[in-house]
């Protein structure tokens, strides 16, 4: 059996209160930090640790705590990025609503390493349970003396707030989200300045993702060497994966980093639906590119995945077989990015509707010659040329399909109608 470190406790009853929480050894890790590290060895644990943010970047968290600058007069602020919005991925949704006081543990040891004193959970607007059982759990542990004035008696305070957003996908790009958390419009901002150094009301901030911020309490109880023994060495810890599509089981799976793409498919999510073929599988949430069956050895690590073309992204790992149109997945993926672009990049704005219309030609069978060239023209008039990364995120459904599934946009152009067209009938309905 694989060791957990973020769903040990979430098929208790009453897994999202204080009490379960505490009977499972919750929130002594931050007795320990509190009580036995100064802030700068926690951040220096985080550091040796390995853990790499599980928000889709990837970037080292302890490195990305080190960017905030010491001397900056007034307050610095830590962000929780709760706004799960990617196409697949729900997983930081499971320990919000099953596992709460395990983030909220985590956010307070990550504010102690930061010496930060006010600290913000951004949940998107449509989790409604997740946001009441989030303020739910921070009004317990105020009351047991885990967050508030003078934790456990340390000195250290930690206001701590759940900010619902309004349902946009930009408001999890970190600077739309600190715009949207200023109450303006969630507008992603130009970089430089980074969060770190100039971020939320122009003090430095960390923003973390909710799976990284959870594992931090594992890493001060166990120790950083613990942690670097998970996974692999350039990926270390376990890592939550949300199987979604053509599977018999799809859910949140927790496993070491570096397990096979194999593995996580037949051994943990039932294998194929009806045991169909595999066709394709987005291996980190709709903007990574489509791997396929070759791939099936692939070990799901940054790395790995980096070397077969694709990333690890979120870990939302999107299964499609054989009854899958790919011009339609990328239809589909292109329609959500274009009405989730914030407008204000041209080449976002109106190339992905460009997209859209070029795919629904295609789709459609009214597709003229030199279309597919064209999709791929205007994809790279986008990707590159924008002021946040949805522009580059938004063209690998489309680049990503056309160069692996090439001969499928063809065959759409040469018989002018989707030759998968009614193949699901019977199946089910497709993995969006
Ligand atoms: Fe907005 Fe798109 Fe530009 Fe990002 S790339 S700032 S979402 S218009």
């Amino acid at each position: 059996m694989a060791e957990k470190i973020l769903l040990n406790n979430i098929d208790r009853p009453g897994s999202e209160r204080i009490d379960t929480y505490l009977s499972q050894g919750g929130y002594a890790a931050l007795k320990k930090a509190l009580e036995t590290m100064k802030p700068e060895e926690v951040t220096k644990a985080v550091k040796a640790s390995g853990l790499r943010g599980r928000g889709g970047a990837g970037f080292p968290t302890g490195l990305k705590w080190s960017f905030v600058p010491k001397a900056v007069p007034g307050p610095r602020y830590l962000c929780c990025n709760a706004d799960e919005g990617e196409p697949g991925t729900f997983k930081d949704r499971v320990i919000i609503e099953k596992d709460p006081h395990l983030l909220l543990e985590g956010i307070a040891i990550s504010c102690y390493a930061l010496s930060v004193e006010k600290a913000y959970i951004y949940i998107r607007g449509e989790f409604v349970v997740g946001a009441e059982k989030l303020t739910a759990a921070i009004s317990e542990a105020e009351s047991k003396g885990y967050l508030g004035r003078n934790i456990l008696g340390s000195g250290f305070s930690l206001d701590l707030h759940v900010h619902r957003g309004a349902g946009s996908y930009i408001c999890g790009e970190e600077t739309a989200l600190l715009e949207s958390l200023e109450g303006k419009r969630g507008h992603p901002r130009l970089k430089p300045p980074f969060p770190a150094s100039v971020g939320l009301y122009g003090q430095p901030t960390v923003i973390n993702n909710v799976e990284t911020l959870a594992n931090v309490p594992a890493i001060v109880a166990r120790g950083a060497e613990w942690f670097a023994s998970l996974g692999t060495k350039g990926s270390t810890g376990t890592k939550l994966f949300a199987v979604s599509g053509h599977v018999e089981k799809p859910g949140v799976y927790e496993l070491p980093l570096g397990v096979s793409l194999r593995e996580l498919l037949f051994e943990h999510a039932g294998g194929m639906r009806q045991g169909r073929k595999l066709k394709a599988v987005m291996p980190g949430g709709s903007s990574t590119p489509v791997i396929t069956s070759e791939h099936l050895d692939v070990a799901l690590d940054f790395d790995s995945l980096a070397a077969a073309g694709t990333m690890l992204g979120s870990g939302a790992v999107i299964v499609m077989d054989d009854t899958t149109c790919m011009v339609e997945v990328a239809l589909r993926l292109t329609r959500f990015y274009k009405h989730e672009s914030c407008g204000q990049c041209t080449p976002c704005r109106e190339g992905l509707g460009w997209l859209e219309q070029l795919l629904e030609g295609l789709e459609s069978g009214k597709a003229g010659p030199g279309d597919i060239e064209l999709l791929l023209e205007v994809s790279s008039s986008i990707s590159g040329k924008t002021l946040c990364p949805m522009g580059d995120a938004a063209v690998v459904p489309v680049e990503s399909t056309v160069s692996r599934f090439r001969e499928e946009y063809e065959l759409h152009l040469r018989e002018k109608r989707c030759p998968l067209a009614g193949s699901r009938a019977g199946v089910g309905q497709g993995p969006h």
